[in-house]
């Protein structure tokens, strides 16, 4: 009765831990959750009628004009034309495993990596080849070696402030990663929706704008900067590539909701724009150093981090050789919810890692639930 694509089709483990973390009473570092206090009122005032009719596919002209105004500052000099508004930038991970992805078509991930890439891609048959990650970027002698040997049809990468590792690649890094993809002619799919997000000194020039040959689409969002409700995000691409995600585009939901569009080009437009960017920043950034203090405090015999630069999450990895998937009930039993590594590989393995979120809960319930998740841990080890 089904598709065969279905057997495919994984459950989403953070959809999951998410129902369960956010009851009331629950300390979440589990989802990648923007704080309610942070995100900005929508205005719908002035919202003209002629917005509730079927509009254009590749969205609307004054929204795609404000983003490519906005690649362009950011050193990815595009117009209008290269830039289609997409219902949340997952959906352009969809899109693309359509355009890119048969049965078996191997496509090259970082390890760890965004699960919902994963899940997308698998779906559509993907056979991945994964990149272990340094804290510079990706192991540059295993991605040489791979795009040689396994011949991927595209990479997919996160190179500013990593989900789930935190991870921004350097300047070298991006370079090197660019001359490789334009050697090796394999198509890079960069998502950056923490860019914006930044709280130390760091490259952050998107790596497509130092690609000479290589096709590139590059995805971004307003889900972390905004309002993750609103599902409005967007892809940049390679002009070669527009004609096939535009039709791919109508056939999925024809357009993305135009009310949508133009609150959030309204809110990007305004005056209040840059002073809520840099105030959301300095909220994270208090917030990341609250975490990074408490598991100093907490964590300094349990795991290794590095403190992330940008984004919304600490990548701990335990000094301990256990599965981190084990902890998560007694974490949850103690009222405090964490992603454990493990769904983070695009292939099977143990993870002794876990991802916490720093942008959603209050300061002071940060350094209770590390404090929690700490006990727990060493709870489990001495059982
Ligand atoms: N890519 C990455 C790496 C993400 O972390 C997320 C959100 N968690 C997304 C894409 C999806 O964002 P959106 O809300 O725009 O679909």
């Amino acid at each position: 009765m089904f598709s065969e694509r279905l057997s495919r089709l994984q459950g989403s483990l953070v959809r999951e831990i998410l129902a369960v973390a956010n009851q009331p009473d629950m300390i979440s570092f589990a989802g990648g959750l923007p704080a309610p206090e942070a995100m900005p009122k929508l205005d719908f005032n002035g919202l003209p009628d002629g917005l509730s009719q079927y509009g254009p596919s590749e969205g609307e002209k004054w929204l795609r004009e404000a983003v490519a105004a906005e690649m362009s500052k950011n050193g990815v000099p595009v117009t209008a034309d290269n830039v289609l508004i997409l219902t949340g930038s997952q959906q352009g991970l969809d899109l693309a495993a359509k355009l890119f992805v048969d049965h078996d078509t191997p496509v090259l991930v970082e390890a760890p990596t965004f699960l919902a890439a994963v899940q997308c891609f698998s779906l559509f048959g993907a056979r991945f080849v994964e990149v272990g990650l340094t804290p510079n970027g990706p192991d540059l002698e295993e991605l040489e070696r791979k795009l040689k040997s396994e011949k991927p049809r595209f990479a997919y990468l996160i190179p500013t402030f990593q989900n789930p590792s935190g991870v921004c690649y350097d300047e070298a890094t991006r370079q090197r990663v660019a001359d490789l993809f334009d050697e090796h002619n394999v198509v890079l799919l960069e998502d950056e929706p923490y860019r914006e997000l930044v709280y130390d000194q760091c490259d952050r020039a998107p790596i497509c704008s130092r690609l000479k040959s290589a096709p590139w689409v590059h995805f971004g969002t307003f889900s972390k900067t905004a309002i993750p409700g609103l599902r409005v995000a967007y892809l940049a691409c390679h002009p070669s590539l527009m004609p096939h995600f535009y039709k791919l585009k109508q056939a999925a939901d024809l357009h993305t909701n135009r009310q949508g569009q133009w609150a959030m080009h309204k809110l990007l437009t305004s005056a209040e724009y840059p002073a809520h960017i840099a105030r959301l920043r300095d909220f994270y950034h208090q917030k990341r150093d609250i975490m990074a203090a408490a598991l100093d405090k907490h964590f300094h015999d349990l795991a290794d981090w590095t403190v992330p630069p940008g984004g919304l999450f600490f990548w701990l990895k335990l000094k301990a050789d256990i599965d981190s998937y084990g902890l998560l009930q007694p974490a949850l039993d103690r009222k405090v919810a964490f992603m454990p590594g493990k769904p983070f590989y695009a292939t099977d393995r143990v993870s002794n890692e876990l991802r916490l979120n720093f942008s959603h809960a209050s300061p002071d319930k940060i350094e209770e639930g590390v404090k929690t998740l700490a006990e727990v841990i060493r709870a489990h080890l001495s059982a």
